[in-house]
Formats: structure tokens, C-alpha cells, sequence
């Protein structure tokens, strides 16, 4: 995916961090217009709102459908906001480009299925659109399944792409509603590095106490922008009303929001990385020499037929050396877990040696 073009061309809309923001679902004309009238009035310039609500049971709001896309176009007369909406089938793409919609989102549940990402790349294909288009990540934490969805838009001539990270779902209860699993973005950002990556903090945290601090983190970690969701009345939201803010609440947040530059690396940063360069070379150095020390005495315990494993020396080692790290200012857990990985394959290489012919 090298030759990847901007969302938009209009750099106001795109530049660090871009905002969509609008409500989970599009419930009523009066509901998408005042909601964004208000997200207009506090300059967000992208308004989402589901149309086609994918449920993970039947029987409750499934969307609107067609009918909401008019209101979508009319918010946009009104107030001057660009409209953004999820399609999952050949039929929503038509209808969504036909409707006036101008940005594309993939669920994370049509993302997870390699044939409904091909049937939507195709059609977009289809209607020569140079829409720009969003996937979220695959409800499993599955970084291939992502990249390969990216990849059907892409070899299909869809170039104005990004990424929406929406965490990841786990049994059970949780923090989270969906696991940020912020490994998965980062690595996506290193084998696709002109992807803008944006992080959906409604859909991660569910609860919208938790959109502030997770949309701190993923500035932190570099990310382009948001996608959240706001409702003008987030109690009498119809669909994912316990993580909807208010226009205000939602301008509140942003304005929280610590942006970092990223670009300047100062002297004294690279004066830093060049030590922990050293350092880790060092620490390398140290790591190669242990396991030689360790095969000897592997070699010593089959010349003296003597069992690999001696617990009480490990034991000894350990509780020594995790007391140490303590006072060296480590926790003794990351002590622990980095002595048993060392112990364990030193015990490995032993083992080889000692059964050798
Ligand atoms: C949504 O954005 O409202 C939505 C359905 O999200 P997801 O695909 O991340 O569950
Ligand atoms: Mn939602």
C-alpha cells in the first residue's frame, strides 16, 4: 500500500488530530439535526451517525436505513459538516454514495470477513468514487485479518484510506467494552506507515468517563485523530447510550487533550537514545556471555551425571537477586519475570546438552 493518497485534500480537515464526531445512530431527523448543528457550532467538521446498525442480536435498532441518509444531507446544507456512515453491503455503499455521504466506514465486524470486505471493495470500485474510506479493526485481535481488509479496498483502487482503532472484544467483564490491545495499532503503524491511524475511545472504553483518558493515550502514541460518539441527549440515545456525550461535554474533552509534538527530537533526546543504545547493547554482551557460563555447567553436570535442575540454587539466585533489584530502585515482579525467562532457557540449552550423544 505505497501509494496511498490524503482523506481529504483540505489539510483543515486532516490535520492532527482530525475529529468525527456524531451519534451512535441516526434515530430521528430533529435528533441528526440538532446534534449536528451543535458539533458544528463547536467546530467539529465531520459528522458521523450510523445508519445500518449492525446488532449483535436480533430485535433491537438495526438503523434507520435509506430514509436518514436525507437528513444526513440536509445536516450537511445546515451546517457545512461533512457526513460520515458504516456500510457493511454492495447495496448501503450505493446507497450511502447516492445519499451524498462523504466519507466510508467498515465495521469491525464486516472488517472480520474477508467475502463482505471484497463485496464492499468491489462496489465502491464500481461507482469510479474517490471516497475516502475507514476500516475499524476486526472484532478479534487479529492484525493480518486488518491489514487484509485494508488491502482488498486498496488492490481495488481505493487510495484515500485509514484506520479506526475500536479495540478488540474479550469474555467476560472488563475496564474496557472492547480491549485497546495498543500493540495492534502501533504494529499496523510500522507495516503500513502512511496509514492515517485514528482511535474510536466510545467503542474501547463503552463508558464515557473512559473517552478522556484513552484519547490522551493514543495522542500519546501518535495517533491522527478521533472518532466519537455524541449525542445532543445521550440518556435517550437508542443505541450505546452509556458512552455518548453531549456536543459540549464532547468540546470539553478535546479541549483537555494534551497534544505533544512529536517531530522535534532534541539534542538532548538523541543524546539519551544513544546511551540506551549502548546500554542494550551491553546488556546483549551480558545476556550471550551468561548462557555460555550456562552451557559449561551443562557440560559439567553430564560429564558428573548430575539432574539439570536444582531448585534450591534457583531459589537462592532468585530471592538474592530480586532483593538487589529492589534496592536498585526495579520492581521485584519485573525482576522475577525477566530471571525465570533467563533461568528457563539456560535450563533449555542444558537440557540439550546434557541428553547429547
Ligand atoms: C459504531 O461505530 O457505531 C459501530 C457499530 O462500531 P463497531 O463496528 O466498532 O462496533
Ligand atoms: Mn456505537
Amino acid at each position: 500500500m505505497n501509494e496511498l493518497k490524503p482523506l481529504f485534500d483540505n489539510i483543515e480537515l486532516t490535520h492532527r488530530p482530525m475529529v468525527i464526531a456524531g451519534p451512535c445512530s441516526a434515530e430521528t431527523e430533529a435528533q441528526v439535526l440538532e446534534t449536528a448543528k451543535s458539533l458544528a457550532a463547536n467546530d467539529i467538521k465531520i459528522f458521523r451517525a450510523g445508519v445500518w446498525k449492525p446488532r449483535t442480536k436480533p430485535g433491537g435498532f438495526e438503523g434507520v436505513g435509506v430514509e436518514a441518509l436525507g437528513w444526513m444531507k440536509k445536516a450537511k446544507e445546515l451546517t457545512g459538516v461533512l457526513t460520515a456512515t458504516e456500510v457493511a453491503t454492495k447495496a448501503h455503499v450505493d446507497a450511502a454514495i447516492d445519499g451524498g455521504i462523504d466519507l466510508l466506514w467498515i465495521g469491525a465486524r464486516t472488517s472480520a470477513n474477508p467475502f463482505a470486505m471484497q463485496e464492499v471493495a468491489d462496489a465502491i470500485a464500481a461507482r469510479n468514487s474517490d471516497i475516502p474510506v475507514l476500516v475499524k479493526n476486526p472484532v478479534n485481535p487479529d492484525l493480518e485479518l486488518w491489514i487484509g481488509a485494508l488491502e482488498r479496498l486498496y488492490n481495488a483502487g481505493i487510495h484515500r484510506l485509514g484506520a479506526i482503532h475500536r479495540g478488540f472484544s474479550a469474555y467476560g467483564k472488563h475496564l474496557y467494552r472492547n480491549m485497546p490491545q495498543w500493540h495492534i495499532p502501533i504494529e499496523l503503524r510500522r507495516r503500513v506507515p502512511g496509514l492515517p491511524i485514528i482511535n474510536d475511545p466510545s467503542h474501547i472504553g463503552g463508558r464515557r468517563e473512559l473517552i478522556a483518558s484513552i484519547s490522551q493515550q493514543a495522542l500519546d502514541m501518535g495517533f491522527d485523530g478521533f472518532i466519537i460518539e455524541s449525542h445532543c441527549d445521550p440518556d435517550q440515545a437508542w443505541s450505546d447510550k452509556s458512552q455518548q456525550v453531549t456536543p459540549e461535554v464532547l468540546d470539553f474533552i478535546l479541549d483537555t487533550l494534551v497534544i505533544r509534538d512529536q517531530t522535534s527530537t532534541t539534542e538532548s533526546l538523541q543524546q539519551l537514545r544513544k546511551q540506551i543504545d549502548e546500554l542494550d547493547n551491553e546488556l546483549l554482551e551480558v545476556l550471550g556471555k551468561r548462557m555460555r557460563v550456562a552451557c559449561e555447567i551443562g557440560q559439567y553436570k553430564k560429564e558428573h551425571r548430575m539432574p539439570v535442575l536444582q531448585a534450591g540454587r534457583y531459589d537462592d539466585l532468585m530471592s538474592n537477586r530480586v532483593k538487589s533489584a529492589e534496592e536498585m530502585g526495579m520492581s521485584p515482579e519485573f525482576m522475577r519475570k525477566i530471571l525465570s525467562a533467563i533461568h528457563e532457557e539456560s535450563v533449555r540449552r542444558q537440557v540439550e546438552i546434557v541428553n547429547r550423544l
